[in-house]
């Protein structure tokens, strides 16, 4: 049996290095798949969903300051252990097969209704590179889960960015500025509510960007739902 298994699987949780045991989430142990949780401790702004210092506030100073252009961000959890691991997985080693599970955690968000799903789109050099788009993935699963439709063709990526990752705090912030559009032959058939779905949120400031075009163009509702976010901005 385990010789079998070993065909189909690594051999070895990527987490603590234990023997794979489960499909659904390989190559992640099912003890290690199960430490991923909605952590109810973890306080979050209920608009952005970074995680609060302070068990009294409901908004981030960010927020508070300047509220962004979707009503709210639903997060998983941090960007951090198993999480942040399987994420990387199944972005950077290709392992698409971790959308199966991730996107259940997708699932597993309370989000409010909504008419149509997503994805935030890669630019065309990156999804050459890597062959997929893992919000695409993502978006499929939430997709199927909520049975409401996804459309990864009614935002365009118009500008290529540099990667969030390479830049400071402030660069992040600007840096999608101008980077998406709503295609020409979705502008006459826009839902009303929509829910955009990303893997990784780190300033929310791509998110933003895709909410405020989806809005300019008369987009009541827009959301989004994302696996993980970092703990600082
Ligand atoms: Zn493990
Ligand atoms: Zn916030």
């Amino acid at each position: 049996m385990w010789k079998l298994l070993d065909l189909i699987l690594p051999a070895r949780c990527p987490a603590c290095g234990r023997p794979s045991d489960s499909r659904r989430h390989a190559p992640f142990c099912s003890g290690c798949w199960s430490s991923v949780t909605r952590a109810p401790e973890v306080k979050r702004c209920t608009t952005c969903g970074v995680a609060l210092p302070s068990d009294y506030s409901f908004k981030c100073l960010s927020c508070i300051k300047e509220s962004p252009h979707y009503r709210r961000a639903y997060v998983f959890g941090d960007y951090s252990g198993t999480l942040k691991a399987a994420i990387n997985l199944l972005k950077f080693e290709g392992l698409r097969r971790l959308s199966v599970p991730l996107g259940a955690l997708l699932c597993s968000l309370p989000l409010p209704p909504v008419d149509l799903i997503l994805p935030v789109p890669l630019s065309r050099e990156r999804l050459v590179q890597r062959g997929f788009n893992q919000s695409h993935l993502l978006g499929l699963r939430l997709s199927r889960g909520l049975s409401v439709p996804l459309e990864p063709a009614l935002l365009i990526r118009s500008k290529d960015t540099v990667p969030q990752s390479t830049l400071s705090r402030d660069e992040r912030l600007k840096n999608p500025r101008g980077a998406f559009s709503v295609s020409a032959s979705a502008r006459r058939r826009l839902p009303r509510r929509v829910v955009i779905v990303d893997d990784v949120m780190t300033t929310g400031a791509t998110l933003n960007e895709c909410a405020r075009v989806l809005v300019r163009e008369g987009v009541e509702e827009v959301h989004a739902a994302v696996l993980a976010r970092t703990r600082t901005e």
